[in-house]
């Protein structure tokens, strides 16, 4: 197998794995926790943007960071739902890369990350790159090369 420092795979543009920003689920900062957690349940995933009305990534809003923002002292308080914004209780550190990005990077960031997000030069949300699709891909690449072998 080709030592895979050399391979050509790790500096590959990541543009081809991007879902673009028009099918990527998102919220907005100024959206109610309740809004946010519809979107998460009915979309089924577990994290998405929160993006502004200039398509600006500004955080990632989560069903855990939801859940823990309405348990009380002692139970669970609903009403908190509609009283908070996704922006009191958004993760603001996210993985973030550029469309050129080599593939490298976007790997190496897919550990911590079930997505990345990816940006323009100038700041605007582009869409996502998920980590199982850059696994699936990694995985069909080494199979290929074990076949060639
Ligand atoms: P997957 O690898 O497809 O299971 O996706 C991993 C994670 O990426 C999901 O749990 C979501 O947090 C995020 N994700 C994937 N696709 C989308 C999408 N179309 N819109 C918003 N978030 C997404």
């Amino acid at each position: 197998m080709q030592n895979l420092q050399e391979a050509h795979i790790l500096q590959q543009p990541i543009e081809s794995f991007i879902i673009s920003a028009e099918e990527v689920a998102h919220v907005q900062p100024d959206n109610s926790l309740e809004h946010a957690l519809l979107v998460l349940v009915k979309s089924g995933y577990t994290a998405i943007p929160v993006l502004d009305t200039t398509f600006k990534l500004r955080g990632l809003i989560s069903k855990a960071q939801i859940l823990d923002s309405i348990i009380g002292i002692e139970k669970i308080e609903p009403d908190r739902l509609h009283k908070t914004t996704v922006a009191e209780v958004m993760s603001t550190t996210f993985a973030c890369v550029k469309k050129d990005a080599p593939f490298e990077k976007a790997l190496s960031y897919s550990i911590n990350n079930p997505f990345i997000c990816v940006e323009d030069d100038r700041g605007s949300f582009l869409g996502i790159i998920t980590r199982s699709k850059l696994l699936g891909y990694l995985s069909g690449y080494l199979h290929e090369q074990k076949k060639k072998n």
